[in-house]
């Protein structure tokens, strides 16, 4: 009875078979397409992982300094400190050249406008500076502030609206992205230690970002906030770096200078250094340590 119930199936029913089979063979197809989109964004991101510069960012229009997402790319932090405000004395005029001297707390003898910060000479954690807001919720060493905004408002009238897409990070701030970039390589399968070597190309490890300064910015044209190479082929980068040594900023990480900053180029990361050391570094194609070797 049974049998001849399955038989009349078979017999009666082919067509059902054939549409079994071919959605057996659709729901296959779904899942090789899906596994295979999957495989192709890993090797994107771990492509990204090895190109993308360390010091990313966002996008410049988003509101409030907000990074786009945790794996964001950029990295500024120690600010743990920027509610209390507290910090380095005195307003400097920011055109006067090197600046006033550190007060020798920090173990640096050199201008605060020329401080280096680096892999090589991190920010001790009790670093603290005095913050204004420059608006969009970013905020900068105090002594530059106005230098930036005079900045950014000298391209405007030119015809460029130049956007901020990153600028002073608070540690915390600094320590989440690197932690987050190394929890989401460990999820990628990379070590604990392959993870932090490699986060730390993406990311300043915290303490040696020079947002943590709060003397820098990542500037980008409302054209393309995009913080990649393309950045400058844009009118407002062009713009930026003939004029920013008026306003006592430089291109801190030049196209060729990886091998003496670590860094790699970055056509939209701006650092203050005051009048008198910006002219002359822009003028001569150099970084800041070279320009500070040259000094010594
Ligand atoms: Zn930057």
């Amino acid at each position: 009875m049974y049998r001849s119930v399955e038989r009349r199936d078979n017999n009666y029913y082919p067509r059902r078979k054939k549409q079994k089979r071919l959605q057996r063979k659709i729901i296959g197809f779904c899942l090789f397409t899906f596994l295979l989109g999957y495989l192709c964004g890993r090797v994107v991101l771990a492509a990204e992982h090895i190109f993308m510069e360390p010091d990313w960012k966002t996008i410049a229009g988003a509101s409030a300094g907000e990074l786009p997402d945790a794996s964001a790319k950029e990295q500024d932090l120690y600010g743990w400190n920027e509610a209390q405000g507290a910090g380095n004395s005195g307003k400097d005029e920011w055109g006067d050249g090197p600046g006033t001297m550190f007060s020798g707390d920090y173990g640096q003898d050199e201008a605060w406008n020329l401080r280096l910060v680096n892999f090589e000479n991190p920010l001790p954690e009790d670093f603290t500076v005095e913050l204004t807001e420059v608006g969009e919720g970013h905020q900068v060493d105090s002594r530059i502030a106005q230098a930036l905004l005079d900045m950014i408002a000298a391209g405007k009238r030119d015809g460029y609206q130049i956007w901020i897409a990153s600028s002073y990070r608070t540690m915390q701030k600094q320590t989440s992205l690197f932690e987050n970039k190394v929890a989401n390589l460990k999820r990628e399968g990379y070590s604990e230690t392959e993870a932090r070597r490699e986060a730390g190309t993406v990311v300043a490890v915290p303490g040696t970002s020079e947002h943590q300064l709060g003397l820098a910015v990542d500037l980008v044209s409302s054209e393309y906030t995009g913080l990649d190479e393309r950045q400058e082929q844009t009118r407002s980068y062009q713009w930026l770096v003939k004029h920013c040594a008026e306003y006592g900023f430089i291109l801190r990480y030049p196209n060729g200078k990886t091998g003496v900053t670590g860094i790699i180029y970055e056509p939209w990361h701006f650092r203050y250094v005051g009048k008198e050391a910006a002219a002359e570094i822009m003028e001569q194609g150099i970084c800041l340590e070279e320009y500070l070797e040259q000094r010594s």
